[in-house]
């Protein structure tokens, strides 16, 4: 059977290409064929002899994941749902800004977490994805955007166009827990930053977690990059009722372990992300709850207006509120900003990721194909 080299990092690389009776630097070049030039063809490697691409031909293969959509928001991010096998699809979603391109990529189909506000949680578990489906969004992605300014609209001004790639930040903020799925998110991660590959440095790589404390310190050894914890609620008693995960590993146990990560991390502090839902964890008191356990690990807070989905329950708390909330929390010192919610209406914001091909397949919203 054929090797998928999408699946491999360099160390797996230079493995298969020892097998081949190959010298290790074979696998930077394929590296940079594969990642940096988003190659497909061996034939068109020019640079490696005719009789290593035609055995590559016969034993390997560059398959990325197979794009179902394309769309692109009014607000200029864009969303591509992928092919995952058994009717099953995932989404990744590029977000511009001026000073950067983020790309949100998912780690597995579904989440088994079950957390009661996620339109990805409500769909349960399908299964984890392959490095090659995890680090295939980033090369879709970039083959898409190039080095084209990090924007979809045609309609700005292209005179800030920033000549390096379109994405410069990489979030696994998509579906599923990235931590669940770890061994195929290490090589993925590392293909992020490998110098040959992507080349992204550790600070612009984030994974979010809702706090899988064990896996929290494997990856601490693994591969340390930023680290988001998804908190949402600042005691145990509601924690346990918004995210299961909280009954298996309590907010003292997450605490210390996001201490114990900061040891390793490229930043010197963990972001907490909160989603501010109406009536349940926006009040006053919440705030000063949520202060108090901040203090506690050096962090950041970023506040995340609930996108609603059919059936959640929930509504997002009034602007008003997330205003009010996030000031008393800068007022305790604590480092705090509200996240703008972008690509509403492809459904590309947080949380509303929810890639099933048979429920997508009637739906059109303005998405427009890109070609
Ligand atoms: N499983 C990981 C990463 C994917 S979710 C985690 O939970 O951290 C990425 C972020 O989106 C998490 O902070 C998650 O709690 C948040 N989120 C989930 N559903 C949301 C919703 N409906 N509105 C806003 N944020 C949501
Ligand atoms: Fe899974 Fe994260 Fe959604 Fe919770 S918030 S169900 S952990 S994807």
């Amino acid at each position: 059977m054929s090797v998928n080299l999408l699946d491999l990092d360099a160390q797996g690389l230079t493995r298969f290409v020892a097998g081949l009776g190959e010298k290790p630097f074979r696998a930077r070049q394929l590296l940079r064929w594969v990642h940096r030039a988003g190659e497909t063809e061996f034939a068109r490697m020019t640079d490696i002899a005719r009789s290593l691409r035609e055995k590559l031909a016969e034993r390997a293969l560059i398959a990325p994941p197979r794009v179902l959509r394309d769309g692109v928001s009014a607000d200029g991010t864009r969303k591509w749902l992928l092919d995952v096998g058994r009717g099953n699809a995932i989404e990744t979603v590029f977000i511009p800004e001026a000073a950067r391109g983020t790309l949100c990529i998912s780690t597995q189909a579904g989440c088994a977490l079950a957390c009661r506000f996620c339109s990805t949680g409500r769909q349960g578990f399908n299964r984890n994805l392959a490095v090659a489906e995890i680090i295939g969004q980033l090369w879709i992605a970039n083959r898409a955007l190039g080095s084209a300014p990090a924007r979809g609209r045609a309609d700005e001004d292209e005179s800030d166009a920033r000549p390096e790639r379109a994405v410069s930040n990489v979030v696994l903020m998509g579906m599923g827990e990235p931590l669940l799925n770890l061994d195929h998110v290490v090589p993925a991660l590392r293909l992020m930053l490998d110098d040959n590959a992507y080349g992204l440095s550790r600070r612009r790589v984030t994974v979010s977690t809702s706090g899988i404390v064990p896996m929290i310190d494997a990856l601490g050894e693994e591969c340390p990059v930023a680290l988001a914890v998804s908190l949402h609620a600042p005691n145990d008693e509601l924690r346990n009722r918004l995210m299961p995960i909280n009954r298996k590993y309590p907010l003292r146990e997450l605490m210390a372990a996001c201490a114990r990560y900061l040891k390793r991390a490229p930043r010197d502090f963990i972001t907490f992300e909160y989603v501010m839902l109406e009536g349940v964890n926006d009040g006053e008191a919440h705030a000063r709850e949520l202060i108090e356990l901040a203090r506690a690990v050096p962090c950041k807070i970023n506040l995340i207006p609930f996108n609603p989905f059919a059936g959640s329950g929930f509504t997002r708390s009034p602007h008003e509120t997330i205003r009010r909330f996030n000031a008393q929390l800068n007022a305790a010192g604590i480092v705090t900003t509200t996240r703008r919610t972008r690509g509403e209406d492809i459904e590309a914001a947080c949380g509303q990721l929810a890639g099933r091909v048979r429920e997508r397949a009637p739906r059109t919203f303005g998405l427009a194909r890109a070609a």
